[in-house]
């Protein structure tokens, strides 16, 4: 087992890793702008080592900077949290280069999903269900045409290189479709410098349901059930919960059974998601994130893991502490993303914290590093906190989530707990009910 570990990462994901590695008896080792220091990742760490200027590229994404400061400590490996250097497979390759561990999956794997039309084709071959579309890139407007005519509209034109909700346009109708696609073409190239783009079928009502799954890098998965993060902005999660309320025990079984065995079937390390659409019973692969997801704590609560502790010793070699038959999902989850945002255009709210109280009790977690005087930068993620709240069955877990919220104080900045009080309140969200599409409708017609 390691030693000690650096975590590239800040916020309330670093503070994360720092638990597992406490309680592991692990020493930890906090990397920090200089924005950051006096962030509680910083604190809360055994070491800590300022690594750069505020932006984001000239510090927790300097790979030098990163590398040198796990020399400089003597960290053995790294463990990246989501975003920043999470995906980036160069990064890995860096990291094993200098003898050190990535606690992720190996760069290869990350390097297939990391493309969005290589993992759906691998996906097909392995036999995950696929959002029906073009056979890899489409090239040209012709091409887009005929495959657009193939599959009925609507359409969407995804960038290869997308994330993070960006480079995808919709076509409703062939008219649209010109439009559409230079624009999907243009954006990509923008923001990800490539201007690849494919076509799939756009789904009209579809869920978000994603599946949890793990390797041991040998040749062995189990999967964790799903989470079900319909509750969007932009294509952006809000609210995550597992079970998926619209999953029966008999589909979790099959979709899980079919995801282990994919990921098994190449190798795969540690934690990764698989994401699907789900319409009329049926699942359509979307991505995978081959990375912690922000909203793992749901599938912890009803599964009684630490899927942190698990990526850690499987990146040590250690064999996965759990497998498929002692995994017993018990009760129900849900977490609220805690943004610093005005409302109602959710525009980032930076500044000091003058009070800050954490709800508590009963099947109540607050991961968050905020604290009273804490001074949020302007320069990051607006995410300041996520509240998870469990219970034996949803109306249970839903109505921990109102306690919970109402316990919660944070002054001095906007966040968005108004949102969800407000959203507690419909009947959508007490059954359910919902798709992809419902929040942004409901912002359009109570918030807009
Ligand atoms: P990103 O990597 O940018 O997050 P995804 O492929 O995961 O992109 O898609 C993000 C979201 O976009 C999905 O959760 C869904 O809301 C929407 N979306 C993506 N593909 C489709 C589709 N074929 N039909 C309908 N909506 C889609």
């Amino acid at each position: 087992m390691f030693d000690k570990i650096l975590i590239a990462n800040r916020g309330e994901i670093a503070l994360r890793v720092i638990r597992a590695c406490r309680e592991m008896g692990i020493a930890s080792v906090a990397v920090h702008s200089t924005a950051d220091a006096d962030a509680m990742h910083v604190r809360m760490a055994d070491e800590s080592i300022c690594i750069g200027p505020p932006s984001g590229s000239q510090s927790y994404l300097s790979v030098p900077a990163i590398i040198s400061a796990c020399e400089i400590t003597g960290a053995q490996a790294i463990h990246p949290g989501y975003g920043f250097l999470s995906e980036n497979a160069a990064f890995v390759q860096i990291v094993e280069d200098h003898q050190l561990t990535f606690i992720g999956p190996s760069a290869e794997h990350i390097r297939i999903m990391g493309d969005k039309i290589t993992a759906k084709e691998t996906m097909k071959k392995l036999g995950v269900p696929c959002v029906p579309g073009s056979d890899g890139g489409v090239p040209d407007l012709d091409t887009a045409r005929t495959v657009a005519e193939q599959i009925g509209y609507p359409v969407i034109i995804k960038a290869t290189a997308g994330g993070g909700g960006r480079g995808m346009k919709l076509a409703k109708t062939a008219a649209e479709l010109e439009n559409a696609f230079r624009t999907a073409r243009s954006e990509s190239k923008a923001a990800f410098g490539n201007d690849e783009v494919y076509i799939e079928k756009y789904l009209t009502t579809p869920r978000h349901i994603e599946i949890q799954v793990f390797g041991d890098g040998k040749g062995r998965a189990v999967h964790l059930g799903e989470r079900d993060c319909s509750l969007q902005r932009r294509h952006q999660k809000v609210l995550e919960e597992a079970p998926g309320p619209s999953i029966t025990p008999e589909q979790r079984a099959r979709i899980g059974k079919v995801c282990a065995d994919a990921v098994a079937k190449i190798g795969y390390s540690g934690a990764g998601t698989i994401e699907f659409l789900y319409e009329n019973d049926e699942f359509y692969f979307i991505e995978m994130n081959t990375r912690l997801q922000v909203e793992h704590p749901v599938t912890e609560a009803v599964f009684g893991v630490d899927l942190v502790r698990e990526q850690i010793r499987v990146a040590a070699g250690l064999p996965m502490e759990f497998n498929q038959n002692t995994l017993r999902l018990n009760g129900h989850a849900i977490e609220v993303r805690i943004n610093a945002e005005k409302l109602p255009n959710f525009s980032p709210s930076p500044g000091r914290i003058t009070q800050y109280h954490s709800p508590g009790g009963l099947g109540v977690r607050m991961d968050s590093a905020i604290y009273d005087g804490y001074r949020i930068p302007p320069y990051y993620d607006s995410l300041i906190g996520k509240l998870i709240v469990h219970g034996r069955d949803r109306p249970e877990a839903l109505a921990r989530l109102s306690r919970a919220l109402g316990e919660l104080i944070v002054d001095g900045v906007d966040t968005t707990v108004p949102l969800f009080n407000a959203l507690l309140r419909e009947e959508a969200v007490q059954t359910g009910g919902y798709n992809i599409h419902w929040l942004e409708h409901w912002l359009e017609t109570n918030l807009g």
